[in-house]
């Protein structure tokens, strides 16, 4: 038995399912709905049942949309010839929030993780492979993340595309803007020194 009534406490204990938000942000965040008018929870209802109904992936670039083909693919202003290879929808987001990058995407919907059972079929790969042929695709940025995963997914595409007529390139990695290299662990001091740029010959 909870401190609340039944429905408040089903909201709370829904909401905490959520990722990032505990217990208390989720009693927070109920209390709220609950005192604000009931137009709040009516679009956030419907709102939640449209994201489930109508989103769906970009059948050529497998990133979130809710036609065929999203507007980064369908965008005749966007570079062809360059993909960025992401793991997820939301790195593509945040790449595409950078404003530098102007290609097109490629979303891999995971990363290679044999102890979790995830191997390259289970990945968007064999599309991939497809847009290269079918695109002209000249470059390939392997933009997945720093981690071991990150990093065996990348070095398996690397191998995967070697005889393909394709750039292949990673994005480098090292002190964020407004670090401190006192702090900096080695790992990332050595990939910043790995991945360093020439400023002058
Ligand atoms: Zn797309």
């Amino acid at each position: 038995m909870g401190i609340y009534p039944a429905p408040l406490e089903k909201l709370i204990r829904e909401l905490s399912r959520l990722p990032g938000i505990g217990q208390k942000s989720a009693t927070r965040v109920a209390l709220h709905i609950l005192k604000s008018d009931k137009g709040l929870a009516q679009n956030l209802a419907e709102s939640l049942m449209k994201v489930k109904e109508e989103i769906r992936f970009c059948s050529r670039c497998f990133n979130f949309t809710d036609q065929d083909t999203c507007v980064i693919c369908e965008n005749g202003n966007r570079a062809n010839g360059m993909l960025c290879v992401v793991e997820g929808p939301g790195d593509q987001l945040a790449i595409e929030e950078s404003g530098v990058f102007k290609g097109r995407y490629h979303v891999l919907h995971g990363v290679l993780s044999p102890l979790d059972g995830v191997g390259p079929e289970d990945l968007k790969i064999g599309a991939l492979l497809s847009r290269l042929e079918n695109e002209g695709i000249c470059e390939v940025i392997l933009a997945t993340n720093p981690t071991t995963e990150g990093e065996a997914t990348a070095s398996f595409l690397s191998k995967m595309l070697t005889d393909k007529s394709v750039r292949i390139t990673r994005i480098a990695f090292g002190v964020p803007m407004g670090g401190d290299l006192k702090y900096m662990d080695s790992m990332t001091l050595r990939h910043a020194l790995k991945s360093r740029t020439l400023l002058l010959s």
